[in-house]
């Protein structure tokens, strides 16, 4: 048995996913005429009480379409240090946007709401001017954590009074809204744009969608051309989105289920020293010093079971639909023999 808790990018597009993609109608979506391109713009924009959506080849691709939408050079971006878009995008900020960045702390993280409005600036020439805020929900690299429904509306309250942008990197959204029992709808009116993987924890092979308002997405079409993802016949990929969105969002609350397990497991072996809060689909847990990331690892694939080191002694799983119930016995299993020796 081959177990890979690396990502939830990993999986494979199921017998059902596949078939609806083959049966896809499709048509040149940079003429806007794939109707199942269209659809899944449709959708999801719907879903979360948008006017349009955007269909784009990844998640690096739609945040960084909206940056360079909501800002222009000698702007300045706020989010958390441990956001994807400025540890994991090659400072793609700095790169199509030419923006500054401002780092808040918070709680494995996620920002909080009294923290923006000090590092507001932009009266003197020296400053660059603050434009944006970006929160990401749930955090990859905060362990997968969830903002409440509360903690985003404070949030978008500050910004709104300081007449901010709002952007939402929802690359695991629906981790977050099964987490909290919420539907897309209640996100509504509260950013600016979000973006959504599909190609993670949803289970297509390849997508994400950025969604705005009409006026953004227009926009947000023409940067999409010139970052080079305008995609020809991409209704067969498009369908795989519309199936991940009607079949796989309630389950993500096993893949939650598991990762509970992995981390109660975890807590009770001598090599581990701490767990973060694991809220949703991802385990980050860090190693005694006695035993190395890089070690620990190559145990686990001695075991047939792939992970990925996030640092010297931290360590991330992340639960997805090819993740099975028999895979975690067996992960839970070699986990508690696995030891210092
Ligand atoms: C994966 C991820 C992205 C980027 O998605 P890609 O499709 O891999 O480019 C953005 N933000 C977060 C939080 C992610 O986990």
């Amino acid at each position: 048995m081959q177990i890979d808790l690396r990502s939830d990018t990993v999986t494979k597009p199921t017998e059902a996913m596949l078939v609806t993609m083959m049966s896809a109608q499709v048509g040149d979506d940079v003429f806007g005429e794939d109707p199942t391109v269209n659809a899944l713009e449709q959708k999801s924009a719907q879903m979360f009480g948008f006017e349009a959506g955007l269909f784009c080849p990844s998640g690096t691709m739609t945040n960084q379409i909206a940056l360079k939408v909501h800002t222009q050079p000698l702007d300045e971006v706020i989010m958390h240090r441990l956001s994807h878009v400025y540890n994991y995008e090659v400072s793609g900020y700095a790169f199509h946007s030419g923006v500054a960045v401002r780092l808040l702390e918070g709680d494995n993280g996620r920002i909080n709401a009294k923290d923006i409005a000090p590092l507001i600036q932009g009266k003197n020439d020296w400053e660059p001017n603050t434009r944006l805020v970006l929160i990401e929900n749930t955090v990859n690299k905060g362990g997968g954590t969830v903002y409440s429904l509360a903690q985003m509306r404070q949030v978008a309250e500050v910004c709104k009074q300081h007449k901010l942008l709002l952007h939402l990197d929802g690359a695991r959204i629906f981790n977050a809204l099964v987490a909290q029992n919420m539907e897309a709808a209640q996100l509504q009116g509260m950013f600016d744009s979000i973006s959504v993987c599909l190609s993670k924890g949803l289970g297509a092979p390849v997508g994400s969608v950025l969604l705005g308002n009409k006026q953004f997405i227009a926009k947000a079409r023409k940067v999409r051309k010139v970052f080079g993802g305008g995609m020809r016949q991409a209704g067969f990929l498009a369908a795989a989105g519309i199936y991940a969105l009607e079949n796989n969002i309630d389950r993500l609350a096993e893949d939650h289920r598991r990762a509970r397990v992995l981390a109660e497991t975890l807590q009770q072996q001598d090599y581990v020293v701490e767990v973060l809060p694991t809220e949703t689909n991802i385990v980050i847990f860090r190693l005694d010093d006695k035993l190395s990331g890089e070690k620990f690892v190559n145990r686990l694939a001695e075991n047939n079971i792939k992970a990925i080191a996030f640092g010297p002694q931290w360590i991330r799983f992340v639960c997805h639909l090819n993740f099975t119930d028999e895979m975690l016995a067996e992960a839970v299993s070699v986990l508690q023999k696995i030891g210092f020796y």
